[in-house]
């Protein structure tokens, strides 16, 4: 194990089978349901999972959880495998399908008719809900519930030859009625659906339960530890009733634990999809989404949000971590590797009045890692700053350019301004400075120190960018509170600034490529818009936490 992880019930108990020799090899899965995009929170169970094979020397599977055909669809079968490949993540062999096991599903359905171990009802839905009691009462035996195994084996055959009606009658487990579980009271085991599937198209005109599938599931996989979340805890006696109770090839073993989630997002597909559905974002990988998706777009390197599930650790009880504990994550990391290059979002001209000629200056593109190199940047008679970096008169806590005063531009001369012009509502159009003599990576030989250092780009030689800085989606720390998400949206979380002015080596960044932009935060270049004619950067995150949270 490596000496960075930290040990947890999960861990523990793996090495334990390992050591007792309950297990040779720990095989595990992440078993995702292709019905939206993936979320924060499966980054969490991909990592759980395809961590804990890496660190055992095991294997883990991808398999789509793929038994609700009509919530499903190729274009989430297919992001769902480049995000787990994006978060750095290979599976063990062929990506599975729970529809390739359905076959074997039906096989065992009968084998437990035969058993007189399950039933065909025929209760409408409602009727079922009545007999099945409350968390308070038992329920009571279904009218069907003393078939002849005969008879169920013929009514399940009549139903899977497609003979009556989407509905009318379901495949039973014969548990317990009284059970105080409600899971073990006769729980459904295949519906009548005529439903298109993806995988199986129209074979099938039933289809088996959650429940009913994913043990067995496990079992023809060799799953050795089947890792879910907590909800299913009560679901783990059926889990291992099925598979008492069928002739699996082998028995694996259901550990749960809690959820990840975290603060200001949303982790449920079913909410993300109403965003998208609703045109409050611009679709399931909108840079403000909790998507994966999102998130790489964004620019989250996918190292620091594993670093993040790591982190927050895996544990049984259910907690909100706050979302500052991944943008630090991402911060941190960028800070170490993102190149630096500069962009002025709001521009201000400033003419330098004794410069004549362009001249190229040598950076570093990074202050702490000479292995990122050094470009070049144009440094002529006109450069532009940052409006904000400018005031005619400011008191002394103003660190920028002042008239009278001086400030260095990053990575260039120290200047110092004179005058400025301003509109007839006083806004300043322009302000006339002097580059201070000898002053490359030295201080003015006057004694008259810069009182900061400003970012800045060359106005003959700058390109025109679009920058889209991003504020949070959601106005509560708790969005899934509220009645409706759609009421807690932040109307600013997407500010477009189509002027930006970057430096020229910027516009031919790869998408994808993440850069803190000096002084405004780290910025990537969409992995879809960007191009060297039409560059368009994401804002990724913020140099420092401005919602008052120590990152
Ligand atoms: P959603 O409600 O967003 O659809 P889900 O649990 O229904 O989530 P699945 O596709 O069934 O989504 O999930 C695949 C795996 O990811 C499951 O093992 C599930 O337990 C796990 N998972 C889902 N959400 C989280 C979360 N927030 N934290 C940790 N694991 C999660
Ligand atoms: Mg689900």
């Amino acid at each position: 194990m490596s000496s960075t992880l930290r040990s947890n019930f999960l861990r523990t108990q793996i090495q334990a089978d390992l050591d007792s020799g309950t297990v040779s090899e720990v095989v595990t899965r992440f078993p995702p349901e292709p019905n939206g995009y993936l979320h924060i929170g499966h980054a969490k169970s991909i990592t759980v999972n395809f961590g804990l094979a890496e660190q055992f020397g095991g294997r883990c599977n991808l398999r789509f959880d793929d038994t609700n055909p009509e919530k499903e669809s190729q274009e989430f079968i297919d992001s769902i495998q480049e995000d787990v490949r994006w978060l750095g993540y290979t599976w063990s062999g062929d990506v599975r399908y729970a529809s390739s096991y359905f076959q074997q599903f039906y096989e065992w359905a009968l084998h437990l008719i035969d058993r007189e171990l399950a039933y065909v009802c025929d209760l409408s839905a409602d009727e079922a809900r009545e007999y099945r009691g409350s968390l308070t009462e038992p329920g009571r035996n279904s009218p069907y519930r003393d078939r002849s195994a005969q008879e169920n084996r013929q009514l399940f055959e009549a139903m899977r030859a497609g003979e009556y009606e989407d509905g009318s009658r379901v495949l039973r487990a014969k548990i317990d009625m009284a059970s105080p579980n409600i899971n073990l009271r006769d729980p459904i085991l295949y519906r009548i659906r005529r439903a298109h599937h993806h995988q199986t198209g129209d074979a099938w005109p039933i289809y088996p339960t959650y429940d009913f599938a994913h043990g067995q599931e496990d079992a023809i996989e060799g799953i050795t530890h089947s890792i879910c979340t907590l909800e299913f805890e009560d679901h783990r006696p059926l889990y291992d009733w099925f598979i008492a109770h069928l002739p699996v090839p082998n028995t694996p073993r259901q550990i749960e634990f809690a959820r990840l989630n975290t603060s200001y997002t949303i982790t449920s597909k079913r909410k993300l999809k109403l965003l998208v559905d609703s045109g409050t974002v611009e679709g399931w990988d909108d840079p403000r989404m909790s998507t994966i998706a999102g998130l790489r777009r964004r620019g989250y390197p996918p190292a620091a949000i594993r670093h993040f599930c790591e982190e927050v650790g895996t544990s049984r009880s259910d907690s909100v971590v706050d979302v500052a504990m991944l943008e630090s994550a991402v911060r941190s990391h960028l800070n170490n590797h993102a190149p630096r290059a500069m962009c002025v979002l709001q521009p201000l001209k400033v003419v330098l009045t004794n410069v004549s000629k362009t001249e190229y200056l040598t950076v570093a593109n990074h202050p702490a890692d000479d292995s990122m190199g050094q470009r070049e940047i144009p440094f002529g008679p006109v450069v532009f700053i940052d409006q904000s970096d400018f005031r005619e008169e400011a008191n002394k806590k103003y660190k920028r350019l002042v008239v009278g005063k001086r400030v260095r531009l990053r990575g260039g001369y120290v200047i110092e301004a004179d005058s400025c012009k301003k509109d007839a509502n006083g806004e300043v159009l322009e302000v006339r400075a002097r580059v201070i003599e000898n002053t490359l990576g030295v201080d003015p030989a006057d004694g008259i120190k810069p009182k900061g250092v400003i970012h800045w780009v060359a106005a003959d030689t700058a390109k025109v960018a679009t920058v889209r800085v991003y504020d949070r989606l959601f106005l509560e720390a708790n969005p899934t509170k509220a009645d409706d998400v759609l009421e807690v949206i932040n109307p600013h979380s997407l500010t477009v600034v189509n002027n930006a002015l970057i430096e020229p080596a910027l516009s031919s960044a790869h998408p994808e490529d993440v850069f803190q932009f000096e002084r405004e935060g780290y910025f990537v270049a969409d992995r879809h818009l960007h191009s060297p004619e039409n560059p368009v950067f994401n804002m990724t995150i913020g140099l420092r936490d401005a919602w008052g949270n120590d990152a």
